[in-house]
């Protein structure tokens, strides 16, 4: 059903959530937009300007690895000075005082563990981009690092101790899915009775996969999207607003700034 109005949103997502035992939120880039960090299919974006790098090209050539990089140095304005928004500091309320139990997430800037999720708890299906790792070796090394690298050498640097290739943290399109964030997802589904999917159009598989999971395995299933999803016939409560102004009522005082 969708909700008609703002107050009846927020009225009954705060009874669900009361008469729920567990929690499951599972965000994506709308939840980071009104922290200016632009989602993916936005006209305009940044995303829609260049094709994806799909991961058997970053492995394959020097020239797709440079360009990578050069992508990644140029969103940093983004994703570099982004702080929570609403949204996150509302979830991380729900996770502080036990309701939910981990954020599952497709995003990829960090911003559910600066809200002050621990970051085993929040669950990341695509990875982080606020980092990179050898995928050789997993050493880790930071942006800034890569990028005096990058600039001393005019070319995306390997990885110091093994020779690998140094990537972002993230999963590519063509990369396969991390294995444990995967599982971790599955059973956490599997024992909530509310999910609540955030800012997300849902179409980026097999991630869009939970809502459904959720709602078979007999879950009360929420969609909070400003654009309707494939999924809306089958959610239990729609609401398309915005996604800050509707979660704003959940920010606990502890954790608001
Ligand atoms: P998406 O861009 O496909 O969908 C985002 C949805 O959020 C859209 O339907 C949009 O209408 C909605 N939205 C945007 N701002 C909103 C607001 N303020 N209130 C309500 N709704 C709002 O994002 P997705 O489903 O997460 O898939 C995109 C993929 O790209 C993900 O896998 C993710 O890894 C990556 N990505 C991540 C980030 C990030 O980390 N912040 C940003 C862009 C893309
Ligand atoms: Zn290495």
């Amino acid at each position: 059903m969708i909700a008609s109005d703002l107050k009846s949103a927020i009225g009954r997502l705060e009874r669900l959530i009361e008469t729920s035992g567990r929690v499951l939120p599972f965000t994506g880039a709308g939840i980071s937009t009104e922290c200016g960090i632009p989602d993916f299919r936005s006209p305009g974006g940044i995303w829609t300007q260049n094709r994806p790098i799909p991961f058997d090209e970053f492995l394959a050539n020097q020239e797709s690895r440079d360009e990578a990089w050069r992508r990644r140095f140029a969103i940093e304005e983004h994703f570099g000075t982004a702080k929570p928004g609403r949204g996150h500091l509302a979830l991380a309320s729900l996770y502080k005082c036990g309701k939910a139990p981990a954020i599952v997430t497709q995003n990829i800037d960090n911003l559910h563990q600066a809200s002050g999720v621990a970051p085993a708890d929040v669950i990341e299906l695509h990875g982080n981009t606020t980092y990179a790792v050898c995928l050789d070796c997993a050493a880790r090394y930071e942006i800034p690092w890569v990028r005096t690298r990058f600039t001393a050498e005019g070319r995306a640097p390997v990885c110091p101790g093994c020779g690998g290739f140094i990537k972002t943290a993230t999963i590519s399109f063509g990369q396969s899915m991390p294995d444990e964030p995967m599982r971790r997802t599955q059973e956490l589904v599997l024992v909530s009775d509310l999910f609540i999917s955030i800012g997300s159009s849902l179409v980026v598989w097999p991630a869009a996969g939970f809502p459904m999971m959720a709602k078979r395995n007999g879950a009360t299933l929420v969609i909070l999207n400003r654009e309707p999803t494939e999924f809306d016939a089958w959610a239990d409560l729609v609401i398309r607003e915005d996604i800050g102004t509707v979660l704003a009522p959940f920010i606990a005082k502890s954790v608001a700034r």
